[in-house]
């Protein structure tokens, strides 16, 4: 391959870096041969990217954080476009459309209802293993004060369960997942992200 058809390759994807697990997207993402991994504060970061990954974190900060740096019509319009958008955990929480928790401000991007802290609180944090047929089998799946999709409209395609409750899905370009795949070493998930980008 010439360096300028490698060049053509890379999948530039940001990482939304207000608050949350951030540098450990970084990391992960740069475990990944054709990704260049940036950091995003601001809409003009936005222009290059072929995908986004909102972070897990406190949804509700996030989401204050993305209204003040005014960055919630450029990314409903950078998902409108078709790019790539990974929410997890919080991330997932703020691409829903509505949540039991209304205090929290959504984007609004794939037609789900989340229950916040749907399996409890810190102390109720658990790692388990994945299969997902889409993406592979034994997948190290951890999970933080999580989230679970409670109702998914029609178009959306739910990729896994635990305890029967919906903990991954995706909608075209739009993929959620309500714990962190960043926190392992297994970068499956990123690798399916980024080959949707
Ligand atoms: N429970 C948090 C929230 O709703 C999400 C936790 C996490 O991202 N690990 O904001």
């Amino acid at each position: 391959m010439t360096q300028s058809s490698k060049q053509s390759h890379i999948k530039h994807i940001g990482v939304l870096n207000f608050q949350g697990a951030v540098s450990e997207h970084i990391t992960i993402l740069n475990s990944i041969d054709n990704v260049q991994a940036t950091l995003v504060q601001k809409p003009e970061h936005l222009t290059k990217l072929n995908g986004l990954i909102i972070p897990g974190g406190e949804s509700t900060t996030i989401s204050r954080l993305i209204k003040q740096n005014g960055l919630v019509a450029p990314i409903k319009q950078f998902a409108k476009q078709g790019k790539g958008i990974l929410g997890t955990c919080a991330g997932l929480v703020l691409c829903g459309n509505s949540t039991t928790h209304n205090e929290v401000e959504l984007l609004g991007l794939m037609d789900i209802c989340v229950e916040r802290n749907g399996f409890g609180r810190q102390i109720n944090s658990f790692e388990t293993i994945l299969e997902i047929p889409t993406i592979g089998e034994q997948i190290p799946a951890i999970f933080i004060r999580a989230p679970y999709i409670a109702k998914a409209g029609k178009g959306i395609e739910q990729l896994a369960f635990v305890d029967q409750h919906c903990i991954m899905a995706q909608q075209n370009n739009i993929l959620v997942c309500a714990f962190h795949p960043e926190l392992t070493t297994d970068n499956r998930i990123m690798r399916y992200f980024v080959d949707r980008c």
